[in-house]
């Protein structure tokens, strides 16, 4: 079935005592044990809900379905689901790729394993570099579908066809697409990361994370899952859940309202730049096109008048909440180089474009004249 049906009907959830189809908040700390005879596998018997809980487990079902995934586990945040890999992955003497303008905290952190051995190669984010940082020696190469804040993207299946000739697997964290744009594992993708605190929940009221992939690699994190204790609440199970069904109506409403606001932007003279791939002359347009099948709700701007014009468009904006994260409802602003892209250096933050009059737009789902009249009257200000 399409993404839309089994994202609402993919948990297969039903319950004959009542007859429900919804799948409920299950707080169960613990399931019975008769005879203790329960297997402690993956996905086999419920025992303790640190291991499995059947929210999780229907979450897991349906974003099995959605990245088209032999199987996936949720975790308490995106980043527990990016350290579940690390810890799964890597061993001393390992080395692992991530180019410069991933997640900070998964750059961060994936530095933090040179205390253990692990050699850590940081890549410029292009296809090219990419590419050439693939070596026999290299146990993971960990990229984005679209990098944030600079929206960059890259061939994957390029990447991932040199990555297997290598014996390389390819890592893709795809929060900024969803699986409703693109699906990294159809691709050539070993596993891909989620974090559902953005587009899959979609509310800006929950932390998760996701990866699927194959069975073996998920068994693999499973255990690490119920070592550190990093399995998703139930709560935030139910709410990402029920925040599925809309995905595939509000990925595209974020992503029409993301095209037209850049192209409202860019010919209202008003900014320096915008930055969006769903523009024709964005040098990504051509790539994002073929390989997705939207550009995402998210774009970037440059403001006239430096960092002090960004920081009076931050205090004047009214309805566009002036806050990190995106993906969500509510339409979002941030300042990159006091957000995102903070733990960069200022050279390095230079050399990808991260500068002081760079904002970043995420789309929410309210009207866009009402976006645009916000943008309008705020910009107004910044002369
Ligand atoms: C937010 C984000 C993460 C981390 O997810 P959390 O849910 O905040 O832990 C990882 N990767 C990308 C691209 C993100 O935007």
């Amino acid at each position: 079935m399409r993404d839309s049906t089994e994202a609402i009907h993919g948990h297969g959830f039903f319950d004959e005592s009542t007859g429900t189809f919804i799948p409920p908040i299950f707080m169960s700390a613990m399931f019975e044990q008769p005879g203790w005879t329960r297997s402690t596998e993956r996905g086999v018997d419920l025992k303790y809900s640190r291991e499995e809980n059947p929210s999780v487990s229907s979450l897991e079902r349906i974003m099995t379905k959605l990245e088209g995934a032999e199987d996936t586990l949720a975790f308490s945040s995106g980043m527990s689901a990016i350290s579940s890999i690390y810890m799964s992955k890597l061993k001393a003497g390992a080395a692992a790729v991530v180019i410069s303008e991933a997640y900070a905290t998964s750059i961060k952190l994936l530095e933090d394993y040179r205390k253990f051995g692990v050699d850590v190669r940081t890549v410029w984010p292009s296809t090219e570099e990419i590419i050439a940082s693939i070596k026999k020696d290299v146990a993971f190469v960990l990229l984005e579908s679209m990098t944030n804040p600079s929206l960059r993207v890259f061939d994957i299946e390029e990447i991932a066809k040199a990555a297997h000739e290598a014996g390389t697997e390819l890592i893709v964290d795809n929060t900024f697409l969803s699986p409703i744009l693109y699906k990294p594992l159809a691709h050539g993708a070993r596993l891909v990361i989620e974090s559902s605190t953005k587009y899959l929940n979609g509310h800006n009221d929950a932390i998760g994370g996701i990866v699927s992939g194959n069975k073996e690699d998920i068994r693999g994190l499973w255990d690490w899952r119920r070592k550190m204790g990093s399995i998703m609440s139930p709560l935030t199970a139910y709410l990402t859940s029920r925040g599925l069904k809309t995905l595939e109506l509000r990925v595209k409403r974020e992503s029409d309202s993301a095209l037209r606001i850049a192209r409202w932007l860019s010919e209202s003279g008003m900014v320096k730049e915008v930055i969006y791939p769903g523009l024709e002359d964005n040098p990504y347009h051509k790539l994002a096109k073929k390989q997705f099948t939207g550009f995402g709700g998210v774009l970037c701007f440059r403001v006239r008048g430096g960092g002090a014009a960004a920081k009076l468009l931050l205090k004047s904006i009214k309805l566009i909440k002036p806050a990190p994260s995106l993906g969500g409802t509510e339409s979002l602003i941030s300042y990159p180089i006091i957000s995102a892209s903070s733990s960069l250096d200022q050279a390095s933050r230079q050399k990808l474009g991260i500068t002081d009059d760079l904002l970043r737009l995420s789309l929410g789902v309210e009207d866009p004249e009402d976006l645009m009249a916000d943008l309008r009257q705020a910009l107004g200000r910044t002369g």
